[in-house]
């Protein structure tokens, strides 16, 4: 699977998230921001940024 972090636009490794799946949540391994996936489709990973309400 391939996912591109929104915030930093590097790739994250996903091979840290075997089990990844719609609604986990991940982190990015550059900037550390942690993000929900949203739709998993052909392999590629769509995310959105977790609010926590900082
Ligand atoms: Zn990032």
């Amino acid at each position: 699977m391939k996912c591109a972090c929104p915030e930093c636009k590097n790739d994250i490794d996903m091979s840290k998230y075997p089990k990844a799946a719609v609604s986990h949540v991940i982190e990015c391994n550059t900037c550390g921001i942690l993000l929900e996936i949203t739709k998993i489709e052909n392999g590629n990973v769509e995310t959105e940024i977790v609010d926590e309400g900082k």
